[in-house]
């Protein structure tokens, strides 16, 4: 497929269509559009615009396809498979603006929504209502609406909750070839003809640009209990997280770290967390709305957790105290970024009873490559998280090793009956290894659509399938 640059032309048209101001081309700034939060990935896209509706992304659209111009819509940035990452230059289109809760729909228990609103902010809206949005990825104070739909994502209230495909009942959506589209409605029940919403939600921006959603709501649980729980070992942990799944108390939330990253975790932080030897550290939320049945319930947890080992139980029930048992799982991340030079940062997912193995065996592989595997990320969901890293001493110029290193890892995590990711996407970052898990045909199935959605393969290119050339 041919590309072309953006040149001066289709930047006065883009000035015609966003404004001046909404259209940036100064390279400093552009850097900011050149990756994401994936690490190793870079590409600078020739310019950057920000549209203010639906009409101006349509007409963005017009544009792109008459000169074959490569968009990749962008809105927090976080995507960890360098989905964001304008790998074939062209035009970032950055979803920001759109930031407008239109309704929120109390008697329906529905809010719409524009992509660029930031995930928190939607949550502290909500909550002056009594309502709550409940897929919550971790990123959730910088990733926007409009990409946790693209990406499907999760976070750590998915065990009970679900992701947000759940939650979402209509979109309005800018196909590549320009046409404004909208799918579903205030509904809850909805079958006629194909999912086309399901189709996009998780396509990672490469099928259209969600433009507005109508998303589903639920009243806002009053009280919210968290328990901190160091284990001796990662098989402990697990095994008390499957224990506390089959009790039938449906926690919000099961979190899981690895003693090592809760130690590189207090090392960022500057300061000494408790049970800091232990060999891994359980999360469990509790949510409801009456705090003595809660209670109860984390009475049977904790006595679930002595039975499993577990060197304490903290309590966490002020806003205060559950913020200090979440700080170093919400800090891991940048943690291991700042701490240990990561290659890669792996969304695997097995069967839960599956996880010790997981570990133990993906440990054994990178260490083959003087690599280090962490480990943390969503128990409740059979979803680790394994940030890669290496110290200095090891080249990343001859970076052959890591393509190597990460098809094993991959097919110790196909051969456990698992996925290669969760909740991540493919994006760039994993397209060499899709064909691992995928076969000819779904593969081919995959390419149609793709086809058919973007017949110039205009939206975000060289993002799930390599380019073809
Ligand atoms: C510290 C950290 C913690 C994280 N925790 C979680 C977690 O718990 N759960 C989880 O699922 N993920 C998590 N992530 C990954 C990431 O935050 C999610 O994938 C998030 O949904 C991306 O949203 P975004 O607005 O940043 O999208 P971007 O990174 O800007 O884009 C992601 C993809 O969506 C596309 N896109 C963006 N907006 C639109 C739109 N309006 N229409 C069409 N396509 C669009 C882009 O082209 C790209 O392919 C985490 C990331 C970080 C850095």
């Amino acid at each position: 497929m041919r590309y072309n640059k953006v040149n001066e032309k289709i930047i006065s048209s883009l000035v015609q269509i966003v404004g001046k101001e909404n259209v940036i081309l100064d390279e400093k700034t552009l850097e900011n559009y050149a990756h994401d939060e994936t690490p190793l990935y870079t590409s600078m896209p020739d310019v950057a615009v920000k549209p203010g509706s639906t009409e101006e992304v349509c007409e963005i659209m017009k544009l792109a396809n008459a000169n074959m111009v490569p968009v990749t819509p962008r809105g927090g940035g976080t995507s960890l498979s360098a989905g964001a990452v304008p790998i074939l230059g062209g035009i970032v289109l950055l979803l920001e603006r759109m930031n407008k809760i239109k309704e929120i729909d109390k008697k329906n228990m529905m809010v719409i929504v524009e992509p660029g609103i930031i995930t928190e902010q939607l949550g502290n809206e909500l909550a002056k209502h009594g309502l709550f949005f409940p897929p919550d990825p971790v990123s959730l104070d910088s990733c926007m609406i409009g990409g946790n739909i693209a990406e499907c994502a999760g976070g750590p209230r998915a065990m009970k909750y679900g992701v947000t495909k759940n939650y979402v009942l209509g979109i309005e959506v800018v196909l590549p070839d320009s046409t404004i589209q909208r799918y579903g409605g205030k509904l809850l029940k909805n079958v006629t003809g194909y999912d086309i919403i399901n189709l996009i939600i998780g396509s990672e921006g490469t099928l259209a640009i969600v433009t507005e959603a109508i998303l589903k709501v639920l009243p806002v649980p009053t009280v919210i209990i968290d328990l901190l729980v160091p284990f001796k070992c990662v098989e402990d942990s697990v095994n008390f997280g499957i224990d506390v799944m089959q009790t039938g108390l449906m926690p919000a939330a099961i979190e899981f770290m690895e003693g090592e990253v809760y130690r590189l975790v207090a090392k960022y932080l500057g300061r000494n967390l408790p049970f800091a030897e232990a060999g891994a550290q359980i999360i469990v939320e509790l949510d409801g709305n009456n705090r003595e049945l809660l209670r109860k319930h984390y009475d049977e947890i904790g006595n679930i957790a002595l039975k499993h080992g577990a060197l304490d139980v903290f309590v966490g029930e002020s806003a205060k105290d559950r913020e200090r048992i979440w700080e170093p799982r919400k800090n891991a991340s940048d943690a291991l970024k700042d701490q240990s030079k990561p290659l890669a940062r792996e969304d695997l997912v097995v069967p839960k009873d599956k996880i010790p193995e997981l570990i133990t065996r993906l440990k054994q592989c990178v260490k083959q490559y003087n690599a280090h595997l962490y480990a943390f990320g969503h128990l409740g969901d059979g979803n680790i998280h394994a940030d890669i890293g290496v110290d200095d001493t090891v080249s990343l110029q001859h970076g052959a090793f890591i393509q190597k290193m990460r098809r094993e890892i991959y097919a110790i995590t196909l051969s456990l009956g698992g996925a290669i990711t969760a909740e991540h996407g493919i994006g760039l970052s994993k397209i060499e290894y899709l064909e691992m898990a995928l076969d000819k045909k779904q593969l081919e199935i995959m390419r149609s659509i793709k086809k058919i959605f973007d017949p110039n393969n205009i939206l975000n290119p060289g993002k799930i399938f390599p380019q073809e050339k």
